[in-house]
């Protein structure tokens, strides 16, 4: 089956938007979205995105963000199961890749268990695309092998982080859903025995009109001292050293 195939009655995409700007989404994404009855869309998709669904497609918005409440998980599968059934072509869209922190699994587990016909198309994550807006390669050849890809909600009281081993085993640190708690996240990150001259980048809103990069030190980020408003990647490492800047900043 071609990837961008039109969708059949009765069939659902689970698709990722990529993280704001439309040309940034997958020729698949972007046909699928100018062709389907009903777009169950999160919070984080771009107005620009959803400006190419099709005439006459009913947008409805699912999307949990900052701890607003919003539809619960299960009511969100319910609902793709139940317009599958009615016979509509559902796109199901995700901010930047539907399985990187976005729980796609779980919609996915669902359908397949409604027997509802679906496929999926990734989508260009934020972890990779914020730090490659603010010029910052995610890996380099001279800073490391390794690189892990967080969610900065575990940096709570009850953490369920080894950070010793993640200090250990990962020279480039990138966290999903930091903002809020970047200086806990620094903190936990000295106490493992992190350089306070530890560079740290904060890219709020990427590929957007409102991106803003922010950078310093490890010290300065656990003193709150460096600041973005959600939507926000982390990134932790010598690679933000290696910043090359190539496009004009606000
Ligand atoms: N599935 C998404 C992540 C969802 S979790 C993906 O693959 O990108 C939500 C988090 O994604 C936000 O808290 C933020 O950390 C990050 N995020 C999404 N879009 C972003 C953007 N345009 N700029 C910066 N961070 C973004």
């Amino acid at each position: 089956m071609r990837l961008d195939a039109p969708l059949r009655a009765g069939e659902v995409a689970l698709v990722g938007a990529g993280p704001g700007a439309a040309a940034l989404l997958t020729l698949a994404a972007a046909s699928l979205i100018s062709d389907c009855d009903v777009i169950v869309h999160d919070a984080l998709v771009s107005d620009e995105v959803l400006a190419m669904a099709a005439t006459g497609a009913e947008l409805i918005p699912a999307g949990k963000r900052g701890g607003r409440p919003s539809a619960s998980q299960a009511d969100i599968c319910d609902m793709l199961i139940e317009q599958a059934k009615a016979g509509k072509r559902v796109v199901r869209l995700k901010g930047g890749d539907p399985f990187v922190f976005g729980r796609g699994g779980e919609e996915v587990r669902a359908l397949a268990q409604a027997g509802i016909r679906f496929r999926i198309i990734p989508g260009i994550t934020a972890g990779v695309a914020a730090p490659a807006m603010a010029g910052i390669p995610v890996t380099d050849r001279s800073v490391n092998a390794t690189l892990a890809f967080l969610t900065g909600h575990e940096a709570s009281d009850e953490s369920r982080m080894d950070w010793q081993a993640l200090a250990k085993a990962f020279p480039v640190l990138v966290f999903y859903m930091a903002a809020r708690n970047l200086p806990r996240i620094a903190s936990c990150l000295l106490g493992a025995g992190l350089d306070v001259q530890t560079p740290v980048a904060i890219i709020h809103a990427a590929t957007t009109e409102h991106e803003q990069t922010n950078t310093g030190t490890l010290q300065q980020a656990a003193a709150g001292a460096l600041e973005a408003e959600s939507p926000a990647i982390v990134i932790i490492g010598d690679v933000v050293t290696s910043r090359t800047i190539w496009r004009d900043e606000t």
